[in-house]
């Protein structure tokens, strides 16, 4: 592997066309109906329909709005779970994995058609993924997944072989793989901008820099005190998801914060991009230690990210860790410079699937397990129609699920670095 010629950004690519927002301070208010904290997509969305419907909100957000993994990740709008559709059978039946699933398709479309509506300008667009199969025998799992996922689900999802691989990717690194046509892709930073501008719009109060501190909950609300003072809510919703601290301790024994990395290259030109990504599409690969990469949403460059270099916080090895990636890849990208390299927290919950529950008196809408460009909005609009007693709009497929911890789990995943070194031994010997 090269050394990396030149020094880059450590903040967000996406920070370029959608830098974080500078919000006038205003005074933290003594009482309001619903106050929320966090205020990614998951907060700034349950925001925007309370809002809407006349309630007055606050959101809280310790840093700059939008500076936790909604303005970081890679842009794959997917609404899936971390399991496949088989095991999701074998594991609540055919009904209820088709509810789930079926979900995941009408919370894509929700967001499509949010976009649409609102009119936000983030590049969405459905281009489909491709997965490359890392191993001969992983090209007989996908075709099975397929195969499967289409009889059941009518999804379209096409084989690619190995022979044909060129025509969606320029690697000769994978065994073939699978077109999933109903995977899109858009830009994260000016989606969180624009949920950002039309939650304003509706009446919403967001305040940066505002940490809270202690949540009490009382006979008719919430005491929310925050490093700013104290605020009475009747109704707290939490939306913290990867960034879950210690104020929350119940839910942080119910989510692992999980780092994730990328990196964007220099423009590459357009002769190359079309050569290394021909049909613009989400990517992604079957090895435990994945890769995720796009195209920039302006085709002019690689935005390539991963869980590999997790075990550690130094940006350095996180790098070269995802450069090598890279390269592996593209191998023809040696000495491509790279202009950022960021990372953020993802959230996941021990059984996988994301939850918008109500406990002890506060509500949450979290655990989004890599997958939030869908999710989180979507769990947090449950999470708002509930807290405003519209119980049809509230209902989902994932409700009923209990809300699983670990003993010996307090909220830091000292297992990670082994868990992350075993994917990688399973990698390299071929699993
Ligand atoms: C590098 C990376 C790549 C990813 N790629 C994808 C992808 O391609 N597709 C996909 O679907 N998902 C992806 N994800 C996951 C997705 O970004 C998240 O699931 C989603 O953004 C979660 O949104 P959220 O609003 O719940 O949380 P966040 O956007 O993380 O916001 C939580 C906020 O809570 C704030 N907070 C925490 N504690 C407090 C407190 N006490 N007081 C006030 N504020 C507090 C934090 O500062 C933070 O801003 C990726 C994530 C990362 C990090």
């Amino acid at each position: 592997m090269t050394a990396d010629p030149q020094p880059f950004k450590e903040t967000p690519y996406w920070w370029e066309a959608a830098p974080r927002p500078e919000l006038a301070e205003t005074p933290l208010a003594e009482t309001t109906d619903v106050a929320i904290v966090g205020a990614g997509f998951a907060g700034l969305s349950a925001a925007l329909v309370l809002a809407r419907a006349g309630r007055t909100v606050h959101v809280l957000e310790k840093d700059r709005v939008g500076e936790g993994a909604s303005s970081r990740n890679g842009g794959i709008a997917s609404g899936n779970i971390k399991m496949g559709f088989a095991k999701m059978i074998d594991q609540f039946g055919e009904a209820r994995a088709r509810a789930i699933f079926g979900e995941g398709v009408e919370a894509r479309d929700d967001l499509a058609r949010f976009i649409e509506d609102e009119g936000i300008d983030c590049g969405f667009s459905m281009t489909g993924r491709f997965t490359g199969a890392f191993r001969r025998h992983h090209y007989d799992r996908l075709a099975r997944e397929a195969e499967f996922l289409n009889k059941h689900l009518d999804i379209g999802a096409e084989m690619v072989s190995r022979a044909d691989q060129h025509r969606e990717i320029g690697t000769d690194l994978y065994h073939g793989g699978v077109i999933r046509p109903d995977i899109g892709g858009l830009h994260p930073g000016l989606l969180h901008q624009g949920i950002l501008e039309r939650a304003l719009e509706a009446g919403a109060v967001v305040h940066g820099g505002t940490e809270v501190t202690g949540l009490r909950p009382e006979a008719d609300g919430v005491e929310v005190a925050t490093n700013r003072g104290t605020l009475r809510a009747r109704d707290v919703l939490v939306c913290t998801n990867g960034y879950t601290g210690k104020v929350t301790p119940w839910l942080r024994r119910r989510v692992v914060p999980i780092p994730s990395q990328i990196i964007a290259t220099e423009p590459l030109g357009a002769e190359t991009m079309a050569r290394l990504m021909p049909k613009g599409r989400m990517l992604g690969e079957t090895r435990n230690t994945y890769h995720y990469y796009r195209p920039s949403p302006d085709g002019t460059r690689i935005v390539f990210g991963g869980r590999a270099g997790a075990g550690t916080d130094d940006p350095k090895v996180k790098f070269r860790h995802l450069k090598k990636g890279l390269v592996e890849v593209f191998p023809e990208l040696r000495d491509v410079g790279i202009t950022h390299s960021w990372w953020g927290l993802t959230g996941y919950t021990f059984d996988f699937l994301p939850k918008a529950v109500t406990h002890d008196g506060i509500h949450y809408a979290t655990g989004f397990n890599g997958s939030g460009v869908v999710w989180a909005r979507w769990f947090a609009i449950k999470a708002a129609h509930k807290i405003l007693g519209n119980r049809s709009n509230a209902q989902s497929a994932f409700d009923g699920f209990e809300f699983q911890t670990r003993p010996l789990y307090t909220g830091h995943p000292w297992f990670l670095p082994a868990v992350i070194a075993w994917y990688g031994w399973k990698d390299r010997l071929g699993f």
